[in-house]
């Protein structure tokens, strides 16, 4: 087990969620010396080569405070109210953290919906992709001051997970307030079983999770499983631990109790089935033959090899790639509106920022939102390439 957990802290990309419960401690005030130590855990990951991605709770627990709304019930402005206090100190503590283990933090604020709307989806990504290459550790929090909905502690459980397919991450690390998930709750019940691992998260196990029983934050068990069935689905393993104690993660690394959800896929596949079934076309591409070559070999669309540009779409809608006799060749998500498409459609990488007016993508269709399609089954169904 040991191993899992091991071969999961070194993985590519980790993205760890932080309860406000963690950060924030029954005054409302920031747990510094807590926060100071996350952080060289999280300098040890990026060591061991990982790119980690945080995603932080705590700007209603702090902002509350800030402002005197102590009152157990707020309405829904003055959670927003108060997140937009709490939310400006969040980050800065979180940025001097870092600046102290030498990492430098990028405040990222979403909503659940960015990651569905397909356009900002798409450029959503793009910024993580480009901070993470770039080697900055991007910290997230619900952008609480647009939200419609009542802001409930536990939806950032979701957007974590959210946040962990959006990057094809093959980890999400959830710290919270207890340490893995038992057969019944272990505050009322004696003969609470703790599970290390879980490997489908069905009826039986979502029938373990009680209410919330955090005073702080954290939306109990419920939106822990939810998050971990999202992510596992799309190929994200999950850990769940307790972070309350100092070094977290460093805990964990030496066998600190938790429960490991297993990914049922891997990102990669998850997300070529994502597109190949669930994403209907809204325009088609036809390409040269060198195009279809390329792709064949696992490499990207690049405008230089797009002949015409049919339909209307928006950047990050699907798309059909077509052959030069009109076979289908592939289905992606395009990096650019049909009309900028048709723009580049034929030249070479360098000459897009000139007949644009702006620098976009190299790619036209990024090789990771594409999918071959079996020229058998020409009928969407697809197939990976290797
Ligand atoms: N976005 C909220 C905040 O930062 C927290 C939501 C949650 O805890 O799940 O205060």
């Amino acid at each position: 087990m040991r191993d899992a957990v091991h071969k999961a802290l070194a993985a590519r990309r980790v993205v760890v969620k932080v309860g406000s419960a963690l950060l924030v401690d029954g005054e409302g005030r920031l747990r510094r010396r807590w926060l100071e130590g996350l952080a060289l855990d999280l300098r040890e990951l990026a060591e061991g080569g990982s790119r980690p991605v945080i995603v932080s709770s705590g700007a209603v627990a702090i902002g509350r405070r800030v402002l005197g709304l102590d009152r157990s019930v707020l309405r829904l402005d003055e959670k927003q109210a108060a997140a937009a206090v709490g939310q400006i100190r969040l980050a800065h503590a979180w940025r001097e953290a870092l600046a102290g283990v030498g990492l430098e933090t990028a405040q990222i604020l979403i909503t659940l919906d960015d990651t569905e709307a397909r356009r900002r989806y798409v450029n959503a990504r793009n910024t993580f992709e480009t901070l993470l290459r770039l080697g900055v550790v991007p910290v997230v929090n619900e952008n609480d001051t647009v939200a419609t909905t009542e802001i409930r502690f536990g939806d950032n459980d979701r957007l974590s997970a959210r946040v962990a397919v959006m990057l094809a991450a093959e980890t999400l690390v959830l710290l919270s307030d207890v340490d893995g998930l038992y057969s019944a709750d272990p505050l009322r019940s004696p003969h609470a079983v703790h599970l290390p691992v879980v490997d489908h998260i069905g009826p039986e196990i979502e029938a373990m999770a009680g209410g919330s029983s955090s005073r702080v934050g954290t939306g109990g068990m419920r939106s822990k499983l939810a998050a971990a069935r999202i992510a596992t689905e799309a190929g994200t393993t999950v850990i769940l631990t307790a972070g309350t104690g100092m070094r977290p993660l460093r805990a964990l690394r030496e066998g600190a109790r938790h429960t490991l959800f297993r990914a049922r896929t891997t990102p990669r596949r998850a997300r070529k089935r994502w597109i190949a079934a669930s994403l209907a076309p809204a325009g088609r591409i036809r390409v040269d033959a060198g195009a279809v070559a390329a792709l064949r070999a696992g490499k990207s669309l690049l405008p230089a090899g797009v002949r015409a540009v049919e339909g209307q779409f928006e950047k990050g809608e699907a798309v059909l790639v077509l052959g030069p006799a009109g076979e289908p060749v592939a289905k992606g998500i395009a990096s650019y509106d049909a009309e900028d498409a048709r723009r580049i459609a034929g030249r070479r990488t360098e000459e897009i920022a000139a007949v644009l007016g702006w620098r976009g993508r190299d790619e036209l269709i990024h090789r990771d939102d594409l999918v071959l399609l079996d020229e058998t089954h020409p009928n969407g169904q697809g197939r990976s390439h290797p």
